[in-house]
């Protein structure tokens, strides 16, 4: 718990709970709700880009039909609870310690470095951690061989130390690994 509060700007007590994963999001786009969001007098939640796409600033929860409830308007309430949600990470199991915004949850599960990752190679099964990856892909006495090289963002490198036939690189900056062949 004591990460849990270094994350948030208060030092406010905070409890474990779960919740539906679409519990709180957009009724148009149906995305997490990141504020500012928006509501009208039925409940329904809106994004601030969907709101932007409404005529008349009525919502149409997802159907075309649009709602005849009144205009939207701006929920703090809503925006309150929304930034208090912190979400464990998906790969927790994985080793991964980030919990994240609940608006940020499905974005850093797409980029967190303990998914599992599938060897490339058809025919090769092996699924396991981007670090294993790496061994499995690269290792001398392993099944592929390939010759690896690491480089930085924004940062030039020799492109003829990349040989004929596949090469990884691998990010100095995130971990992140691209296959060139
Ligand atoms: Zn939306
Ligand atoms: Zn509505
Ligand atoms: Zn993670
Ligand atoms: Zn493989």
């Amino acid at each position: 718990m004591g990460d849990v509060q270094e994350q948030g700007e208060s030092s406010a007590k905070r409890i474990k709970c779960s919740i539906e994963e679409a519990a709180f999001c957009c009724g148009e786009c149906n995305e997490p709700l990141r504020p500012p969001i928006f509501q009208c007098p039925e409940g329904h939640m809106i994004c601030s880009p969907c709101r932007g796409d409404l005529p008349e600033e009525k919502c149409t929860f997802g159907y075309s039909v649009r709602c005849t409830a009144g205009n939207l308007a701006r929920s703090l309430s809503v925006e309150h609870a929304v930034e208090s949600i912190l979400v464990d990470c998906h790969y927790a199991e994985n080793g991964c310690t980030e919990n994240t915004a609940y608006y940020y949850h499905v974005k850093h599960r797409l980029m967190c470095p303990h998914a599992p990752c599938e060897c490339p190679e058809p025919g090769c099964d092996l699924a396991g951690k981007r670090g294993e990856l790496l061994d499995h892909l690269t290792a001398v006495a392993g099944l592929h061989k390939w010759p690896s090289t690491t480089f930085q963002y924004w940062v030039p490198f020799d492109l003829r130390i990349v040989e004929p036939g596949t090469h990884v690189l691998r990010c100095k900056n995130d971990g992140q690994l691209f296959l060139v062949s």
